[in-house]
């Protein structure tokens, strides 16, 4: 293992955090200054494709990286993003069931509002605290009320994502 894999390896598994390819990259360079981005993202994805790591994908957030091997399931605050281990159980036979098909896996990420968040106070206007969210979020709705329809519907650049390989 190259001494950059072996950071990388120990800075997810010294969390019980679920870090972003980002967040991995900011601590990595805490202790070698010299490692670049590019090298975090090409170990992480030799670690999660030869199983040292799990990678979980999030809808509509960064991908996030799990020392824990072991089937479980995530929990994810839909306001600060903050992702907990849970587990419910194996489903599949319960899903074979229902469908009747074989199935071989399945990936489960459940929202929610955690405690935290919700200790605030509710409603996504709430000043509580929270000032730079609620601009961010008042920003991205007032950016959608201008933009979001004068985009005509199935134009290549309105259907092509940013995909990762
Ligand atoms: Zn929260
Ligand atoms: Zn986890």
């Amino acid at each position: 293992m190259t001494k950059q894999r072996e950071l990388i390896c120990r800075i997810v598994q010294n969390t019980d955090r679920h870090l972003t390819a980002e967040e991995i990259f900011v601590l990595a360079r805490e202790q070698m200054p010299s490692i670049v981005r590019a090298t975090v993202y090409n170990n992480l994805s030799f670690l999660t494709e030869n199983g040292i790591l799990r990678r979980i994908r999030i809808y509509g957030g960064p991908d996030r990286y799990d020392r824990v091997l072991a089937p479980h399931e995530h929990l994810i605050c839909d306001r600060c993003g903050r992702l907990t281990d849970l587990t419910v159980g194996n489903l599949i036979n319960m899903l074979k069931e229902k469908t009747g098909l074989e199935i071989t896996g399945y990936e489960l990420n459940l929202h929610y509002i955690c405690p935290e968040c919700l200790a605030k106070g509710s409603g996504p206007g709430s000043p509580a605290g929270t000032d730079g969210t609620t601009q961010e979020r008042r920003l991205s709705a007032e950016k959608q009320k201008s933009a979001g329809y004068s985009q005509p519907p199935g134009t290549p650049e309105g259907r092509r994502r940013k995909t990762d390989g």
